[in-house]
């Protein structure tokens, strides 16, 4: 707080643009840290929270319920693969990731196996801020390092990217199998960690060695789910399933806090008991929010007609075809994309305050993150818009 710049006061948000309360009005070119995927205030979603409000804002979700929580629920489990059917709703991402893991570990006790409490997670990797996800977020990329030592030690390693890799895993996994509850992975792009892209081959393996191994294997899709990555969820696009996804950010499409954790039938049956003491006991308080739920089910509502799928496609175009002459700056190592997301790494970490405020001269708010300058902007940014960021990121990487 001491060092930062101040933040930007914002007034109000329209489409793909922030209004700050000077009159400036940016374009955003993170979408707020990729909720907003329909862009803001979009009419249908304020008419289904308005339209709730009035109803019912919040009730308890224990020992009551709630048709916005049941619809979201259903078609949840309708547009995940296989028999992702079981739904726990909680507020925020980390929360989600942390109920994923409880549930995980619960599940080998609930079937009377002993000893199975630790995780299996990867290099690069970012899964929240809660204590439980900070041990499983790479040690040295995350935001972490004053906790090292602190919390329980994971198996926090490389994922199998090659044989050689899988390998190592398929190792650790003999060996330490017996004390690991699940695999636990970011599909396709490590988000927070670095906007790092892997083949979805990477996925195949690694639903190869969970079976194998007899290990759950979770999907952090907070990041890529709701078409960020040009399939509605990254699984789907790679045609793998895993035994429980979590999901937030978009899942309201950016208007409200909401997330959730999926699991399929085999961890849901572990927890299908006569034994009250066999439950899943987790309760936050606004779990299954109303209002969320019913900004969750505008938002499914608009992806239904699957327009969103050529506005991804028309946004990638443009950021790989806007960014590519960032290759040639000094300093830049990378420039990649996938579905609405461009990312240009440097080799050096960069002043994400300093810099912020340059982009915020320039008409656009992006922050950058470690090494890299990335865009993720709303699905809606029209393409001036984009040639905006993307000549802001030129700007900013010295291209003049
Ligand atoms: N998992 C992933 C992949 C994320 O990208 C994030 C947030 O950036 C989280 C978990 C944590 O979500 P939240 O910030 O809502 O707690």
């Amino acid at each position: 707080m001491k060092t930062a710049p101040a933040p930007l006061a914002v007034a109000r948000t329209e489409g793909a643009r922030i209004i700050l309360e000077d009159g400036r009005e940016l374009v955003d070119g993170i979408a707020s840290w990729w909720t907003a995927c329909h862009g803001y205030n979009h009419p249908h979603i304020a008419r289904a929270v308005a339209d709730q409000l009035a109803r019912a804002p919040h009730v308890m979700f224990g020992g009551l319920a709630h048709e916005p929580a049941y619809r979201l629920a259903r078609r949840l489990a309708q547009i995940l693969p296989g028999d992702l059917d079981h739904v726990f709703f909680a507020e925020s991402g980390s929360v989600s990731v942390e109920i994923a893991m409880k549930m995980a570990i619960q599940f080998w006790i609930n079937r009377g196996v002993q000893g199975r409490s630790k995780f299996v997670s990867f290099l690069g990797g970012y899964h929240g801020d809660t204590l439980a996800t900070m041990t499983i977020c790479d040690p040295e990329e995350g935001m972490h390092g004053l906790f090292a030592g602190v919390m329980p030690a994971q198996h926090v390693t490389a994922l199998p990217v090659d044989e050689a890799s899988e390998a190592a895993l398929d190792a650790l996994l003999r060996e330490r199998g017996g004390e690991i509850a699940a695999l636990i992975v970011e599909p396709r792009v490590q988000g927070a960690g670095g906007m790092l892209l892997h083949d979805d081959e990477v996925l195949r393996r690694l639903r190869r060695l969970a079976d194998r191994h007899e290990v759950l294997l979770i999907f952090d899709e907070i990041f890529t789910g709701f078409g960020r990555t040009g399939d509605l969820f990254a699984c789907l696009g790679a045609g793998v399933t895993p035994d429980i996804i979590t999901l937030s950010k978009a899942l309201t499409g950016g208007a409200l806090p909401l997330s959730a954790a999926v699991a399929n039938r085999k961890v849901f049956e572990a927890f299908w008991s006569d034994d009250p003491g066999a439950a899943l006991m987790h309760g936050p308080t606004y779990m299954g929010n109303p209002l969320a739920c019913a900004a969750a089910n505008a938002s499914l509502d608009l992806f239904e007609d699957g327009a969103w799928r050529g506005e991804v496609a028309r946004i990638n175009t443009a950021l790989a075809q806007g960014l590519a002459p960032c290759r040639d700056a000094k300093g830049v190592v990378d420039v990649r994309t996938l579905g609405a997301i461009g990312v240009v790494e440097f080799d050096h970490v960069l002043d994400s305050g300093a810099l912020s405020q340059q982009f915020a001269a320039l008409g656009c708010w992006i922050r950058p993150m470690g090494r890299v300058i990335y865009l993720t902007p709303p699905f809606v940014t029209s393409d001036a818009e984009l040639d905006r960021l993307t000549g802001a990121v030129h700007k900013v990487a010295g291209l003049g």
